[in-house]
């Protein structure tokens, strides 16, 4: 090698038009033959190889592309079909690998989880008693085929064992090395048969090489990669991590592999002082992670330039590899056509392809230094520049605002207790009710015009009306009006705030076939005009019973957008907590005084380090307080989230100081109890009592059970009955079941306290 090369770390799979999903989604409704699916996909696979191969990347990865999630693809590529859905083992047919992921009527489907701190979920392996085995290589299949196709000789992606198996349940965990073991021929064999093929270079990804890992483990790490390059030692295999920094720079490099690639932006700092003080092999090639694949602006190439100057004292030019800093499947494919976005904004924008041109023009400006590349260089950060110095960005100053209420909780308690006049153990919900295709018929038609807005609301009231009536007859203590004028919870509140844009395409891949659209927070967050208002006082005016108000909170419209980087995410929070305020009092004017401001991404920002926990909780929990407190000490503020593994942040829960919490548990009730119970939560709490993502409906004894087995260990002044989250996913059948059963055993409870 004598320069500097340009590589990839994956591709986006859903297409510029989210082909792919409209593929997958065709072919589970079954309008199209898995022999039309197969072309198709191959179709899209090509094509996002073309792209890379036009756009002039170097190492252009083959692999990465999956009919679902990468994790999946690596567990049927070795056999590991949990045995409930009945393999007899051999290659793993298409739809044993779509009953994993989404369940069949025979055996339910795989848990998906977070990948890493990203939005995208990947489906969790399971071991059971199985021995992995190579019933497929499908980086093997995708290299031959880029090679056939199109003349590419790629580089195959593969996930490592070490993550893969740390990933994975279903095992005894003390086993985790012996395990690891029998991953060893397999990666081998796996290997063997790419270097057979031609292959040079392979990326395998160990992502968890970011988090906090032992010393043991570590070593662990080092004894299966030093075995795993024994066996195949003239491949060139380079060591992926990305999302953050690794924790044992030194004995990675010490490993006998060709390259080891590192994430220069999340992890810039620490990675960056690990190199000065270590050094770095001469014998390997440096993977530098220089553009963030997580967020949609344009790089700042003088920022990139000094980096690779400071990169350059330790590493030869000849061992520099650029590359995005993760996949770029967390970044829409392309900003070309977001002609709606403000040309300031879009100027700056940099999705999947514009990326890819700022590397294949870094790369050259490294390999041809002069005044031609430094003019271009510059000529691509103009649009930074620019936008930073237009009145988009303008700098307001926040105003002082308290984050502490005025009062307690326990001294607001009884402020409360005889202001709301409740039963013991009220009843109320989280919030939406049933998005039917109607309501999104009628949202669709009004956005685009073909609806009279006078229409529309008249439709919404209605639909208000409807569903408070029925909360009423079921009886339930706390109404809500349902938030049938929302698409999104984050996109409803960007859409009325100053500082968001919406692309038109700008998708990615959260789940499986589903996608999602980020705001992007560009400027900087205001509130212009109340936006809960109308409708939460039309939903009261209709009934005696308080109406609760409903809003999403600071941290989750946050880490549901893509946020300006030139700001720390903190000021940001603040910006979105100072103009939630402002609706808050606006609710609480209007007579509304009892608000919920759902958080339900406060978890899913926690870095993957422990050391940086703290830090980022203390801003979330203050960006929360400052969104809710400057309120009268009789106004309740609730708040809810969605996760039941929240140990680690239930100190965090507490000090958000919400007087009623609401929270996912109807899944381990158990485990949830006596943690609120050895951290003595003080304070309001509704421990949701069913299931609200099945379509199941438990009955009244199987919620007082639940609630029985709660009240044994919170007191009972304390504790409200509400499902797990919001009921927008389920029938008006199935909810008004559901909440009567709920109800009916809360009020036999009530009357036996
Ligand atoms: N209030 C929202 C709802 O009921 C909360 C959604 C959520 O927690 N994700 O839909
Ligand atoms: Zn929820």
């Amino acid at each position: 090698m004598t320069s500097v090369k340009s590589s990839n770390i994956g591709y986006p799979r859903i297409g510029e038009n989210r082909e792919w999903k409209k593929t997958l989604e065709a072919f589970w409704s079954s309008s199209i033959s898995e022999e039309s699916f197969s072309i198709e996909m191959k179709k899209l696979r090509l094509s996002y190889l073309k792209n890379q191969q036009e756009k002039g990347i170097d190492f252009i990865p083959v692999g990465d592309f999956s009919y679902y999630d990468h994790v999946l693809d690596t567990a049927v590529m070795f056999g590991l079909v949990p045995n409930r859905f009945n393999h007899a083992g051999g290659k793993v047919s298409l739809s044993t690998y779509f009953s994993m992921a989404r369940g069949s009527a025979a055996a339910h489907a795989c848990e998906m989880t977070k990948w890493f701190d990203t939005n995208y979920h990947f489906i969790v392996p399971e071991i059971e008693d199985k021995k992995p085995e190579l019933v497929q290589n499908k980086p093997l299949e995708a290299f031959l085929e880029a090679k056939k196709e199109l003349n590419i000789h790629g580089k195959p992606v593969i996930l490592g064992p070490f993550s893969f198996l740390k990933l994975a349940k279903g095992y005894d965990k003390s086993h985790f090395e012996e395990i690891l073991q029998t991953f060893i021929p397999v990666y081998v064999q796996l290997l063997q048969e790419l270097k057979d093929a031609g292959v040079s270079i392979v990326q395998i990804d160990e992502p968890v090489l970011v988090t906090d890992l032992s010393d043991d483990e570590m070593d662990v790490f080092s004894r299966v990669y030093n075995e795993i390059c024994q066996h195949v030692p003239s491949l060139e295999i380079i060591l992926q991590t990305y999302f953050e920094a690794v924790t044992h720079y030194k004995e990675l490099i010490s490993l006998p592999v060709k390259g080891i690639g590192l994430d220069f932006v999340r992890g810039r700092e620490e990675n960056l002082a690990s190199i000065k003080k270590h050094g770095f092999p001469s014998d390997k090639l440096l993977a530098a992670g220089i553009l963030d694949g997580r967020n949609i602006w344009k790089t700042r190439m003088e920022d990139s330039v000094s980096l690779l100057h400071e990169l350059t004292e330790y590493v030869s030019v000849d061992q520099l590899v650029l590359q995005p800093s993760c996949s770029l499947l967390h970044v829409p494919i392309t900003a070309e056509n977001e002609t709606a976005i403000h040309p300031e904004v879009k100027a700056a924008l940099a999705f999947c392809h514009e990326k890819l041109d700022e590397l294949t023009l870094l790369t050259k400006a490294m390999n041809h230094p002069g005044e031609d590349s430094s003019f271009l260089l510059q000529t691509q950060d103009e649009a930074i520049n620019k936008l930073k110095a237009s009145n988009l960005r303008e700098r307001k100053e926040m105003n002082e605002l308290p984050s502490k209420r005025n009062k307690v909780f326990a001294d607001r308690f009884p402020l409360q207790h005889e202001k709301w006049k409740l039963p013991v153990l009220p009843t109320t919900t989280i919030g939406s009710f049933p998005q039917t295709k109607e309501i999104r018929k009628i949202r669709a038609d009004w956005r685009k015009g073909e609806l009279p807005h006078s229409t529309y609301e008249t439709l919404i009231r209605e639909e208000i009306k409807k569903w408070i009536e029925i909360q009423e007859n079921i009886g339930l203590d706390v109404l809500v009006h349902g938030e049938f004028e929302r698409n999104d919870m984050v996109e409803f509140f960007g859409e009325k705030l100053e500082g968001f844009a919406f692309s038109k395409n700008g998708w990615v891949q959260s789940y499986g076939s589903r996608c999602v659209k980020p705001p992007i927070i560009y400027g900087n967050v205001s509130f212009s005009e109340p936006m809960t208002v109308k409708e939460t006082l039309y939903a009261q005016s209709l009934t005696g019973k308080p109406v609760k108000g409903m809003l999403t909170g600071p941290v989750t419209i946050l880490n549901w957008s893509f946020v300006r980087n030139d700001l720390p995410e903190k000021e940001v929070a603040f910006q979105i907590a100072e103009a939630l305020l402002n609706e808050v009092k606006s609710l609480e004017h209007a007579g509304i005084e009892m608000i919920q401001v759902d958080e339900p991404a406060l978890r899913e920002g926690l870095p993957l380090k422990q050391d940086k926990h703290q830090h980022y909780l203390n801003w979330a929990v203050e960006a929360f307080r400052l969104s809710t407190s400057d309120v009268a000490d009789t106004t309740q503020i609730h708040t809810h989230m969605c996760y039941s593994d929240f140990e680690d942040i239930i100190q965090a829960i507490s000090d958000l100081d919400a007087d009623v919490i609401s929270i996912e548990t109807s899944r381990s009730h158990g485990e949830l109890i006596s943690s609120f119970e050895e951290t003595t939560y003080d304070k309001g709490i509704g421990l949701g009592v069913y299931d609200i993502h099945s379509p199941r409906v438990p009955d009244e004894e199987e919620m007082s059970s639940i609630i029985e087995r709660a009240l044994a260990v919170l007191p009972s002044r304390l504790f409200w009955i509400n499902p797990d989250c919001g009921l927008k996913t389920r029938n008006e059948k199935e909810v008004v079941e559901a909440l009567t059963n709920m109800t009916s055993a809360a009020k036999k409870i009530r009357s036996s306290i």
